[in-house]
């Protein structure tokens, strides 16, 4: 199973930094086997001890690996610090920040050449959820335009803008019908995200298709987190 945390917008350099080196300690002592990712606000990147089974990684940059791209973090800010796995296509940035399907998509080429382990995220807003599952898919695939879903280092994210931070989780049957369609066609990974909590991860797991969750808010505390690692 793959258990990741975004931290998004939240934490400082410091308080970052104690958050993942309990996350550490806690994998230590309970040997858990799980695969964790922490993906961390640029400003508490750094090397941390090796932890087999845990990686942290970087919510966003720019594809290029240094440059005049004012305001952007380049491939190079990240290799300083040892990071293999990125986050690519969040619906904050689709939405939020307007990035185009074209710029996941060269950021996306970007990583995969310098074989980063890639989070890819796809999800649909409510307007099209209401359509109906069809409309879903068509919409989700559309989110796969310019990239290869061959990588071998690729995640899969699937996260509903509309349960995103509102509290309003899809139901099993919707995560799963999304899942095993997804599945028909891509061997990755396939994660759930949008409101997972420490009381429903346990059902969301056992979703088929269903190989990880990808949190936000319920995972910014660190005994929530880390109950999730030892559910899964
Ligand atoms: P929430 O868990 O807060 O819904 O956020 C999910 C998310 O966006 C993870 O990337």
């Amino acid at each position: 199973m793959i258990i990741a945390s975004n931290f998004k917008t939240n934490y400082t350099r410091g308080s970052a930094k104690a958050f993942i080196q309990a996350i550490q300690a806690f994998i230590a002592n309970t040997k858990s086997e799980q695969q964790v990712r922490i993906f961390a606000p640029f400003t508490a990147l750094d090397r941390f001890d090796e932890v087999a089974t845990l990686k942290v990684g970087a919510q966003n940059f720019y594809p290029v690996q240094n440059g005049s791209f004012t305001g952007e973090i380049g491939f190079e800010q990240l290799e300083e610090f040892g990071i293999q796995t990125v986050l690519i296509g969040h619906s904050e940035r689709r939405h939020i920040l307007k990035e185009s399907q074209n710029l996941s998509a060269q950021k996306y080429d970007f990583a995969k050449a310098r074989e980063s382990e890639i989070i890819y995220c796809i999800g649909e807003p409510a307007e099209i959820r209401v359509q109906g599952i069809d409309a879903v898919m068509s919409y989700l695939w559309e989110q796969f335009e310019g990239i290869d879903i061959s990588y071998d280092k690729l995640i899969i994210a699937y996260e509903p803008v509309w349960a995103i931070g509102t509290g309003l989780t899809a139901s099993l049957e919707d995560i799963e019908e999304v899942l095993t369609r997804l599945r028909d066609k891509l061997c990755a990974p396939l994660l759930y995200g949008g409101s997972v909590k420490v009381e429903n991860i346990e059902t969301i797991l056992h979703v088929n298709a269903c190989d990880g969750v990808l949190v936000g808010t319920a995972s910014w505390n660190e005994n929530a987190f880390c109950e999730m690692i030892r559910i899964a």
